[in-house]
């Protein structure tokens, strides 16, 4: 992995330890760390995840204002929004790293687990994107969300030519984290 993406991921995980341990120092919460931001952001991530209001990642990693750029819609699924969100994150802002970031008990995993292999009767879009990766045997729609996170790597890259360029020029690095809602706890899915 690169340097600066791996620079960027010990800085979440050690985040997210105090976040589990219950030791949160995030400073940069109030106004005033807004205002010194009030004329330009330089993130450390790109975080890519659901709308799911369980999974906030500024405090599960501990962190505040300008840290993080967050991509969110239900299932975080890759659509065309979503993917010049990223596009954003890494040719504009220069995240050195991307998080595709999936948790426990995620709506949309459960709503294709439940209606595959039916045509979907809602959130159409939302759930023939994950219907790719289900078949018959998949149990447990939480190991669905954490496979999900490999279609998700690999549409980032296969969608957009500039993410695809950027990461073959070494620009950036991808990884898969899946949240535990039992502990807090963000996995490194490998
Ligand atoms: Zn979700």
């Amino acid at each position: 992995m690169i340097e600066a993406a791996q620079k960027s991921l010990d800085i979440l995980l050690e985040g997210n330890k105090n976040f589990v341990n219950g030791v949160s120092s995030a400073k940069n919460r109030d106004v005033d760390a807004l205002k010194k931001l009030q004329n330009g952001q330089a993130p450390i991530a790109c975080i890519v995840t659901c709308s799911d209001s369980r999974v906030i990642p500024e405090m599960i990693f501990d962190k505040g204002f300008g840290d993080l750029f967050v991509v969110r819609c239900a299932g975080a699924v890759i659509g065309e929004n979503v993917l010049e969100s990223v596009e954003y994150a890494v040719d504009h802002l220069k995240v050195p790293l991307v998080m595709v970031l999936s948790h426990d008990d995620c709506g949309v995993m459960k709503a294709a687990k439940a209606m595959y292999p039916k045509e979907p009767d809602h959130l159409e879009l939302l759930i023939r994107s994950v219907y790719e990766i289900i078949d018959s045997e998949t149990e447990c729609y939480n190991e669905i969300a954490r496979n999900y996170t490999l279609t998700k790597k690999r549409k980032l890259l296969k969608r957009s030519k500039i993410l695809r360029e950027a990461h073959h020029e070494g620009k950036f690095e991808i990884v898969r984290g899946y949240l535990k809602f039992d502990s807090g706890a963000v996995e490194i899915v490998s």
